[in-house]
């Protein structure tokens, strides 16, 4: 324990060693104060997309923030909001035509749960309940929590947390009797949205499901008037292969919500795109129908100004040969571990490579995580198992020799936790 008076998220202080400080960043590379070069496996938390300190991204953020710093969002606007909004409508599946801005992913499904309940408030039909998904996780705010998996991460908020109609995930082979449940709950006429991460479950173990499933829930949404919120705020940005992963479905969701490599993970933002009718239903001269949402930092025109940055850096640059190629790169690697009898199974969505270690997990209690973080930790690795299942989401500019270290060290630790000296 250190005597720090910084609180970290997800740390429990009284376990943890005192932490290395972090002074510099380039590439796919943390430099801590040590001189250490670590490499950042999972981007700093799913955000870093073209790699750290970018550039071009870096540039645009020094540039605006010669002209700017933060500006009320209400009565004015400003050049980079107005020109990334145009462009995140350009890029985004079409028929997404309204952006708002917020500051973080969970913020982004704060407001797309809003505008939810808000459209069909609005249009004189409420409803007042939600979908998702097993083992979904959309962020740490009462709201965003509520929708996410229950367990002990969140036992002690539960008399704050609101009751939502889980389907059972659909795994392999089970895919019908998620769409079967889904059917059934909005058959109710009461489901205003189902809010789901396309492609993959993130913090609830890396899950993945296909395309054709996603594609089919939408097809139920719609035929029961049921809004579909994509949270890409994980898989948005190249992660899942796509630049979003609901274009591998081939749909176009009621709302969709991004931030991490909004900006390429330099600074935080956030946004959540909407169809017309969405925003119509808050249309009127009666201020009721207002949609009564705010925080001080929206649109912040420094992060805009990066974000704008990373969209050009999508139009000139070969970005999703780069996310192919690294999506290459993680398929060769893992099929040394097809078969292997140390995992329970392999799985790939893109860029996103997992493994899954076959050793009992006793749940998110359990040290297997903490252990094996301590050890790629000490040979410079950034890699956060959920529990026993690693996974590796690095930076598009990492080298096949990082990638090298990286999986002959998760190698190495499955050996190590199989042999009881991990
Ligand atoms: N949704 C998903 C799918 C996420 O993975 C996360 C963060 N890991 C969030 C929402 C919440 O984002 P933030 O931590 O920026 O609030």
């Amino acid at each position: 324990m250190s005597n720090s008076p910084v609180w970290h998220p997800f740390t429990q202080h009284a376990l943890e060693p005192a932490m290395k400080r972090i002074v510099g960043t380039g590439g796919a590379y943390l430099v801590d104060e040590d001189g250490a070069r670590i490499l950042d496996a999972i981007s700093s938390w799913w955000v870093i997309t073209h790699g750290h300190c970018q550039p071009a991204i870096m540039e645009a953020i020094r540039r605006a923030s010669e002209a700017y710093d933060q500006i009320i969002f209400a009565e004015y606007t400003h050049e980079p909001a107005e020109e990334l909004a145009k462009g995140l409508i350009e890029i985004a599946p079409a028929g997404l035509k309204h952006v708002f801005y917020s500051d973080s992913g969970s913020t982004a499904v704060e407001v797309a749960l809003k505008m939810a309940l808000g459209y069909f408030h609005n249009t004189g039909r409420p409803r007042g309940r939600i979908c998702v998904l097993k083992h979904g996780y959309h962020g740490d705010t009462i709201g965003t929590m509520s929708a996410g998996e229950r367990g002990v991460f969140n036992a002690a908020y539960e008399p704050f947390l609101f009751a939502v109609d889980r389907l059972p995930f659909p795994d392999s082979g089970r895919e019908q009797h998620t769409l079967d449940a889904f059917e059934t709950h909005c058959a109710s006429g009461e489901i205003a949205a189902l809010l789901i991460e396309p492609l993959v479950l993130g913090a609830g173990g890396m899950k993945v499901y296909p395309a054709a499933t996603l594609a089919e829930l939408k097809r139920i949404a719609e035929r029961h008037g049921t809004l579909l919120i994509a949270d890409e705020v994980m898989t948005g940005w190249g992660r899942t292969g796509t630049r979003f992963a609901c274009e591998q479905a081939d749909i176009v969701p009621d709302i969709l919500c991004t931030s991490k490599g909004l900006t390429g993970g330099a600074l935080p933002l956030a946004a959540t795109l909407c169809t017309a009718p969405i925003f119509d239903a808050h249309l009127s001269r009666d201020r009721r129908r207002t949609f009564f949402h705010s925080s001080s930092y929206t649109a912040n025109p420094i992060a805009c100004a990066a974000a704008l940055a990373n969209l050009g850096i999508w139009k000139t640059e070969p970005v999703a040969e780069r996310v192919a190629a690294l999506a290459g790169g993680q398929r060769r690697r893992l099929q040394r571990f097809e078969a292997d009898p140390r995992l329970r199974d392999v799985r790939q969505a893109g860029t996103i490579a997992v493994l899954e270690l076959d050793v009992p997990t006793g749940g998110y209690l359990s040290d297997v995580g903490p252990r094996l973080r301590a050890f790629f930790r000490k040979r410079q690795l950034l890699i956060r198992p959920l529990g026993n299942v690693i996974y590796l989401m690095p930076p598009y500019c990492v080298t096949e020799a990082d990638l090298d270290r990286a999986y002959d060290a998760i190698d190495e630790a499955a050996s190590a936790l199989a042999k009881g000296q991990l």
